[in-house]
C-alpha cells in the first residue's frame, strides 16, 4: 500500500500492526524531515525577535495559521493554537462559558470524550446551570432526533463531538448548529476524530467553536487548533497571561493584543505548530474521496470479518468513521488486548475515556480497533484473525 511507505515508524516495527490511530495518528517522513529541518535551520523564538532569522520563523509560524485556516474553512484571525482539543474544549467552558450560560442549560451526550463532557459538568456546577446529558441508543449513540428533542429555548451551550471516539459515529453537525442557532444557543464541536478522517469546513459547519489536536491528524503531539468565530473570541478573556498575548502593560493594568494572540500568552510550541503545517502539507498532497473510501473499505471489512466471529458485539454502525469498538462474550476488553498484543497486534482496551457511556451500556470497556490512511487489508485480516484465535483460546 502506498501510504504505509511514507511512515518510517512501519518499516521500525515490522512485525506491528497497529489499529490504535484514534489515540494518536503515526507520523509521515515529511512531518518528521521538517521537525528536524526546523531545529536545524529556523529554530527562534516567534513575535519577538528584530533579526531576520525571528521575522523568517514567525512567518512560517504565521503562514501554518492560515494554513490551518484554509484546511479548515475560515480565517487565519479565528485560529488559536493550544496543546490540543483538551485544552482547547478547556479554554471555551472557562472562559467563554460564564459569559452565556446564566441559569439556562448546557446540553451534551452520554458518548462524548470526557475532555468534552467534564468541563461542561464543572461549568453548570459551578454556575448553576442545568446540565442535561442525552442518553445513548442501543448502538452506543445518540439519535439526531434525541438531540433536537433536548433543545429548548433555555439552551445556551450544545457541546458534542462531530465523529465520537468509542464507536465512530458521525454527527449531523450543521443540523445541529441551525437548531441550537434557533433557539439563541452557541454550538461546541469536538472534532478530534472527524478532522483525521473527513473533509472539514467549520464556516459551512456553522459551530461557533471546533476543537481538534495535531497528533491524530499526522501532526506532532502538544499542538491543537481551537476554531472560534470572531466575535465570541473577542468577548472571552485569556486565561493566561504572560509574554506576547498584551497590547499595554503598566503598573495599573493591561489591555491585550487581538485575537487569536491573546490566548497565547508564552513562547508557543513553534516545532508543533510548523511539524502540523507539514501534516496538514502532507494530507492534503492526498485526495479526499481516494483516501475515505479506502479507509471506509478497511471498516467494512473488519466490521463484516468480526462480525462472522461467535461471541463478537459490535457497537456502532456500518457507516461509522474511523473505528470500530466491539465486545468478545466471556472475555474481558483487557484480556483480549493483552492477547492481541502478544500477537503483535495493538489495539485499544478500555473505557475509551468515556466511562457515561460504559455505565449506560453496562459494560466495563470495549475493544477498540481504529485505522489510519496507511492501514491494509493485511492489517485487519491479522486482527480478525487474531480475534478468532482468542475466541477459540478463551471459549473451547
Ligand atoms: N475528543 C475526542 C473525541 C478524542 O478522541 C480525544 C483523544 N482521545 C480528545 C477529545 C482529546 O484529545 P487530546 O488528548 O489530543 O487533547
Amino acid at each position: 500500500m502506498a501510504w504505509k511507505s511514507d511512515f518510517p515508524f512501519f518499516a521500525a516495527h515490522p512485525e506491528l500492526t497497529y489499529l490504535d490511530s484514534a489515540a494518536t495518528a503515526q507520523k509521515p517522513q515529511a512531518v518528521i524531515d521538517r521537525l528536524t529541518a526546523y531545529y536545524v535551520n529556523d529554530n527562534a523564538n516567534v513575535h519577538r525577535g528584530l533579526y531576520q532569522l525571528a521575522y523568517a520563523t514567525t512567518e512560517k509560524f504565521e503562514t501554518v495559521r492560515q494554513q490551518v485556516a484554509d484546511f479548515v474553512g475560515v480565517a487565519a484571525h479565528n485560529v488559536v493554537f493550544t496543546r490540543g482539543t483538551t485544552e482547547s474544549l478547556n479554554l471555551v467552558a472557562t472562559s467563554f462559558g460564564p459569559l452565556v450560560v446564566g441559569d439556562g442549560e448546557i446540553v451534551t451526550t452520554v458518548a462524548e470524550h470526557h475532555s468534552n463532557f467534564i468541563p461542561w459538568q464543572q461549568l453548570a456546577q459551578r454556575t448553576g446551570a442545568t446540565f442535561k446529558v442525552i442518553r445513548a441508543r442501543e448502538n452506543g449513540d445518540v439519535a439526531l432526533a434525541d438531540v433536537l428533542a433536548t433543545i429548548t429555548p433555555k439552551t445556551k451551550l450544545v457541546a458534542l463531538a462531530h465523529v465520537t471516539n468509542v464507536t465512530g459515529a458521525l454527527r449531523d453537525i450543521r443540523t445541529i448548529a441551525d437548531a441550537v442557532h434557533a433557539v439563541g444557543g452557541y454550538l461546541v464541536v469536538d472534532g478530534a476524530q472527524a478532522v483525521p478522517h473527513l473533509p472539514v469546513k467549520i464556516a459551512d459547519l456553522k459551530a461557533d467553536f471546533y476543537a481538534f489536536s495535531g497528533h491524530k491528524v499526522y501532526g506532532p503531539t502538544g499542538i491543537g487548533v481551537l476554531v472560534g468565530r470572531t466575535q465570541l473570541l473577542e468577548q472571552m478573556l485569556p486565561l493566561q497571561f504572560g509574554g506576547e498575548m498584551i497590547d499595554q502593560v503598566s503598573i495599573d493594568e493591561s489591555t491585550w493584543a487581538p485575537v487569536p494572540l491573546k490566548f497565547e500568552a508564552g513562547t508557543p510550541n513553534i516545532a508543533g505548530v510548523i511539524g502540523l503545517g507539514a501534516a496538514l502539507t502532507y494530507v492534503t498532497s492526498i485526495d479526499w474521496d481516494t483516501r475515505q473510501q479506502q479507509e471506509q473499505q478497511m471498516l467494512l471489512r473488519l466490521r463484516r470479518g468480526l462480525a462472522a466471529i461467535i461471541g463478537v458485539t459490535l457497537y456502532g454502525d456500518d457507516d461509522s468513521v474511523g473505528a470500530v469498538s466491539f465486545n468478545l462474550a466471556g472475555v474481558h476488553p483487557h484480556d483480549l488486548a493483552t492477547f492481541l498484543d502478544e500477537q503483535n497486534i495493538a489495539v485499544r482496551a478500555g473505557h475509551h475515556c468515556a466511562q457515561p457511556l460504559m455505565l449506560q451500556l453496562k459494560i466495563p470497556a470495549t475493544v477498540r480497533a481504529s485505522v489510519g490512511l496507511y492501514t491494509d487489508e493485511a492489517d485487519i485480516d491479522r486482527l480478525v484473525a487474531g480475534v478468532e484465535a482468542a475466541r477459540r483460546f478463551f471459549n473451547e
